[in-house]
């Protein structure tokens, strides 16, 4: 494929996402020494140096149309199972303001999730480092994607799930070549058995942001958004969080974007949204606090939200205060009705996380904390599919006499 594509990398350094610490690249890293994410920085005036917005159109609708903004050395070493560009959904039957609203759908990636993004890139930064086992705790979708990806590059791979992980996500993971288990606890609980398993078993922690590349997998999410968008961003991004890595990524491309001057004006508000049930980003933005506590007894119908603890919530924090964003919570009834309404007049079928920003969208317009005139982007970050649908138990008798003039249907 891409021939210039072998040996070169902009990445400079990593560094501690908390105190700026150094460290090499081309080396496996997990959290710093302070026992934080880890982000990865690049020679930006170089980068700039060799690549076009030019350049890039005219390269393949996938995320590795980006390369120079990632961190792969070698084209053989990527793990591809088409990360197709996702698109830009305008929409405009929703009740909303008058600014433009659009839905970007992640859905249509691998393993139906945008979990794919991250993890393709954590997979192949595996590969290219030599990392043979891993292992992750997971609400679903990430168990997934790290299936999918590690089985493809030939890893071995094991993943600890919540007990109350949707049904068809634990199935996926081990249909898809991962050892998975089902954990008497939540996503943190699950997490604590990858640290402690670490010696015993010898695999390497892939959890959220505990290892550097997931970021930058979801990083393209914001480089594609700003690609889409003509490289003039909406005035608000809505982001169902959970452990912020997307939030945490766009906001990071859109500052490297900023810096070689391929976007000016005002960068976009990020929204953190979260559901009622489990809020820990919410409460540590309402009370000022650069830091979450742990939520307790978390609960949520939207499981990829359901976070109680994320390692990166100083960076979320930091994105959505430096952003001049808010952090928002909405309830369950919210989300669902959300889901219905995304369905019924757009034709658009929601996760329940993609959900919630719609309900939080149409809560903040009312609160006026979001002004009519905005736009605003929506992130719907898995295939609706995935999820329990609201039951249809209409049936006709094809063998009997059908009045078709009389065909009711309640919702008509
Ligand atoms: C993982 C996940 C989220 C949360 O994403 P983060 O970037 O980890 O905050 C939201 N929705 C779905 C469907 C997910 O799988």
């Amino acid at each position: 494929m891409n021939s210039e594509f072998s040996g070169d990398t902009f990445v400079s350094h990593l560094e501690c996402g908390l105190n700026g610490d150094r460290y090499a690249a081309d080396q496996i890293h997990g959290l710093s020494q302070a026992g934080r994410p880890l982000l990865v920085r690049y020679d930006l005036e170089s980068l700039a140096g060799s690549v076009s917005k030019r350049m890039i159109a005219e390269r393949l609708p996938e995320l590795w149309r980006y390369r120079e903004f990632l961190p792969v050395r070698h084209a053989a070493n990527i793990v591809r199972l088409g990360e197709v560009m996702t698109p830009l959904i305008p929409a405009a039957r929703l009740p909303a303001g008058s600014g433009q609203i659009w839905i970007k759908d992640e859905g249509r990636l691998p393993t139906g999730s945008f979990k794919a993004r991250g993890l393709c890139m954590a997979i192949s930064m595996a590969k290219e480092l030599g990392i043979r086992r891993i292992a992750m705790p997971t609400n679903g979708n990430a168990g997934a994607a790290l299936a999918a990806y590690a089985t493809r590059a030939g890893i071995e791979a094991f993943v600890f799930c919540p007990e109350d992980t949707p049904e068809i996500n634990v199935r996926e993971i081990a249909a898809q070549g991962a050892k998975v288990w089902r954990v008497n606890g939540l996503i943190h609980d699950c997490g604590r058995l990858v640290g402690q398993g670490k010696e015993a078993a010898g695999w390497f922690d892939l959890s959220t942001l505990k290892e550097p590349y997931r970021i930058e997998g979801k990083k393209t999410m914001g480089l594609e958004l700003a690609e889409q968008m003509n490289w003039r961003l909406p005035d608000v991004i809505m982001y169902p969080t959970g452990g912020g890595t997307g939030l945490i990524g766009m906001w990071k491309a859109f500052q490297e974007l900023q810096s070689i001057g391929w976007i000016d004006g005002k960068l976009p508000r990020m929204v953190a949204v979260q559901a009622a049930g489990c809020a820990p980003i919410v409460r540590a933005y309402e009370e000022g606090s650069p830091h979450a506590a742990v939520w307790q007894g978390a609960h949520t119908v939207a499981a990829g939200i359901r976070v109680p603890a994320a390692v990166g919530d100083f960076l979320i924090l930091r994105a959505v205060r430096e952003s001049q964003g808010f952090a928002v919570a909405v309830s369950d009834e919210a989300i669902m009705t959300a889901r219905d309404q995304a369905a019924a007049l757009e034709g658009v079928l929601l996760c329940p996380e993609g959900a919630a920003t719609l309900a939080a969208y149409q809560q903040e317009l009312a609160s006026g904390r979001i002004s009519p005139g905005e736009s605003v982007v929506l992130f719907n970050c898995a295939t609706g599919l995935k999820y329990p649908l609201p039951e249809v138990t209409r049936s006709l008798n094809c063998d009997e006499p059908i009045d078709y003039s009389q065909l009711v249907y309640d919702g008509d």
